[in-house]
């Protein structure tokens, strides 16, 4: 057997996500961990990939994504964000938003390049950056909601930055960018070679009233920036990994090319399916709305505990505090939680710099009533 010498992610982990579900499923408890839906998706979209797979569309879809589903991206995000991306040149359909974040920092990210990643942050990113030799530059995101220090932001730029990381709404804290944050962004980009990758995964999950600030709303991002997005997250099917970016052609043209390496193409009965389910926009609409009244439900059905807690503004995640309850670590407190009481979350900590412990858990609400309900007297009795 060869000796493997020299791991190229030698401080790599399993996933807390893998772990924190593996552990859920072993204990029989309820998982509010792991970022998916316990309820079906539409049956009308289940109908439509039948119908694809009936209609023989199961060989390779065309690499860049069956045409169909660019078209309709392009007026969707035309319709929300009034910027016109060419479905020919400037946008790619992924496995998922995962495929894409990865094309995107691997096309562009030299050895010894700096990007800046705003802490906490999702877990692919940095892993990523250091497997194509580049150096991640952490900056923490301040107080209690999670705002973005710019000035920071603009000193941590150096002749080395090569791209900024941002994600809205944001997983774990379930805060959102405002205007006037892209605003400042744009400026402080403004005249540099920096590239922007927007992680707009839960651009659909957005709260009381907010607006999704899209980077493709923004000229001087836009012109920069790659946009990645996930239906997974917007249809209630994370198993069927299909996403999407969108881009400027000429850095199109080189994600492109990592992405003919990493998947060359995206499977074909779903995309079929997209492109039909899409052309009614309230499927997307309505999404707010009824994860507002999840959030909603579930903050009331724990607002007799002891945690406390920001609500969150957008994702389907809510960060909760637990140090009125114990003064153990995160990472343990989520084991115990699992193993003797039959719930599971994650450890805000994973994500964090340094694995900084702020006694915060992350709990997901994209479960049934009954679910939240059930959660919901677990943690009302710690
Ligand atoms: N970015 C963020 C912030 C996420 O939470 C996730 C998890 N879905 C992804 C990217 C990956 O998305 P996908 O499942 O479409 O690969
Ligand atoms: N995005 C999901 C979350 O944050 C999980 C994705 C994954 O399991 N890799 O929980």
């Amino acid at each position: 057997m060869p000796e493997v010498t020299g791991s190229k992610l030698p401080g790599n982990k399993t996933s807390i996500f893998s772990v924190m579900s593996k552990m859920a499923n072993e204990y029989k408890a309820i998982n509010l961990s792991q970022g998916f839906p316990n309820f079906e998706t539409d049956q009308e979209l289940k109908d439509l990939v039948t119908r694809a797979m009936n209609n023989g569309f199961n060989q390779y879809p065309p690499d860049i994504g069956v045409q169909a589903l660019r078209e309709q991206i392009s007026r969707k995000v035309e319709s929300l964000y009034a910027k016109h991306y060419d479905p020919d040149k400037e946008i790619t359909v992924t496995s998922g938003a995962t495929e894409a974040l990865f094309n995107a920092i691997s096309a562009f990210v030299h050895k010894g390049d700096e990007v800046i990643v705003l802490k906490p942050a999702y877990d692919t990113y940095e892993p990523t950056i250091e497997l194509n030799g580049g150096k991640p530059v952490q900056i923490q995101l301040k107080g209690q909601d999670y705002q973005v220090d710019w000035e920071e932001v603009r000193e941590a730029i150096s002749p080395k930055t090569r791209m900024i990381i941002i994600n809205t709404p944001h997983n774990p804290t379930g805060t959102v960018l405002s205007s006037e944050d892209m605003l400042d962004l744009e400026n402080i980009l403004k005249g540099t070679d920096i590239i922007l990758l927007s992680d707009e995964v839960y651009e659909h999950l957005i709260f009381d009233g907010l607006e999704h600030q899209s980077t493709s709303r923004f000229p001087g991002l836009a012109e920069r920036a790659v946009v990645c997005a996930s239906f997974g997250k917007t249809f209630h099917n994370t198993g069927w990994k299909t996403g999407y970016c969108l881009a400027p052609r000429e850095l199109m043209k080189e994600i492109r090319k990592v992405h003919e390496l990493t998947v060359f193409s995206v499977n074909h009965p779903m995309q079929i399916a997209y492109a039909d389910y899409l052309k009614d926009p309230q499927h997307y609409l309505e999404l707010s709305g009824f994860y507002q009244q999840k959030r909603d439900l579930f903050l009331n059905l724990i607002k007799d505990s002891r945690f406390t807690c920001t609500p969150s503004s957008g994702t389907y995640y809510q960060l909760l505090n637990f140090s009125e309850i114990t003064s153990e670590n995160d990472v343990n407190f989520a084991e115990r939680l699992v193993k003797e009481k039959g719930l599971a979350a994650i450890p805000v900590s994973v994500f964090n710099i340094n694995q900084k412990d702020n006694s915060q858990l992350r709990f997901c609400f994209a479960k049934t009533d009954e679910t939240l309900e059930k959660a919901a007297e677990i943690l009302c009795n710690l």
